[in-house]
């Protein structure tokens, strides 16, 4: 498989208010090193605890932010793209976002919402833009009449059909969808995982599918990529990684999953909260809650280490 983007050394620090009047400058080490590849019409799976850096790998994928490193789109480093070129690309790539009700303007209908990012990248032939929209709203399970109604006439799962209906209008090549289904009931969460599965066979998308929940995750991804405190401290197939998870952090996550064949003595309990980013422990950064830790965990970063072709982990257990 070809690869679409390809993240290399890639670092995002934030500024923070201190809340105090010294002149000392405070950062958050958001994404630390961190190295990917995603493959052209996969869905990457993007996993790990609210605070950990995914929704920042996601945005920075797309130039939302501005990280320090190299970021390959097609061959190009998105991070260095300018006026024309950086326009093609927001063509080519869109987000989804986690929440379907804040992220649609209440003051347009739905032909309004679909019809403006055409027009912002030249598209006014009347009958082009109606026939994309036809075929859109279609491919997302709504309908024409649809497209005279407003945002709040319609439920939550209909809204985030919306929102992806807007974020494929331009026909892109990559998503990235953070977190899409988890502010919906669970009973609609299924239809719209099926509905991305669907569009992604169909118009031929690599999609960057960001979720802390692993059932979703494992029922829709083609790979994984566990996130930990701004570090990926594993990376595998995604049948691989359910099967035979090596880094401690991906087993607690996966014991956590709720099944009923499992039994409360099989789920692993992590100890403590994730840690500050703004303080991240030395060494493995996840020494603090690892049931393994040894000394050497403290004192230096582990390496990554490669179990096979596809599954990548970085813990010292495997060096
Ligand atoms: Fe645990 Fe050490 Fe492996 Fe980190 S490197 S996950 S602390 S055993």
């Amino acid at each position: 498989m070809q690869t679409l983007v390809d993240i290399k050394n890639l670092n995002m620090y934030y500024r923070i208010l201190s809340g105090s009047w010294s002149s000392k400058k405070e950062y958050i080490h958001a994404l630390n090193n961190i190295n990917l590849e995603i493959k052209k019409g996969e869905i990457l799976g993007l996993v790990g605890e609210s605070g950990c850096g995914k929704s920042t790998l996601g945005k920075a994928v797309l130039k939302l932010i501005e990280p320090q490193g190299i970021i390959n789109f097609d061959g190009r480093n998105v991070l260095e793209l300018k006026n024309q070129e950086l326009k093609d690309f927001r063509k080519k790539s869109q987000m989804i976002f986690q929440n379907p009700y804040s992220s649609l303007d209440p003051r347009m209908t739905i032909y309004k919402i679909l019809r403006e990012p055409l027009v912002v990248h030249g598209i006014r032939d009347k009958n082009e833009i109606n026939s994309r929209i036809h075929e859109i709203i279609n491919l997302t399970g709504l309908n024409d009449e649809d497209l005279k109604r407003y945002p709040h006439e319609f439920s939550g799962g209909q809204r985030q059909r919306i929102a992806i209906a807007r974020a494929l209008i331009l026909k892109p090549d990559f998503l990235v969808a953070d977190e899409p289904v988890s502010a919906l009931d669970v009973s609609i969460q299924a239809q719209i995982i099926t509905l991305l599965k669907h569009l992604k066979e169909k118009l031929n998308l690599t999609i960057l599918f960001i979720s802390h929940d692993l059932g979703v995750v494992k029922y829709l991804c083609d790979r994984i990529a566990v996130m930990y405190l701004g570090d990926i401290v594993e990376l595998s197939d995604a049948q691989a990684l359910f099967e035979n998870p090596k880094h401690p952090y991906t087993h607690a996550l996966i014991s956590a999953v709720p099944s009923i064949h499992k039994k409360e003595s099989d789920t692993i309990k992590l100890e403590g909260e994730l840690p500050s980013p703004k303080n991240p422990p030395s060494g493995c950064r996840f020494n603090t809650r690892c049931p393994y830790a040894q000394e050497v965990c403290k004192q230096k970063e582990p390496e990554i280490t490669k179990i096979s072709d596809s599954h990548y982990v970085r813990c010292v257990l495997y060096e």
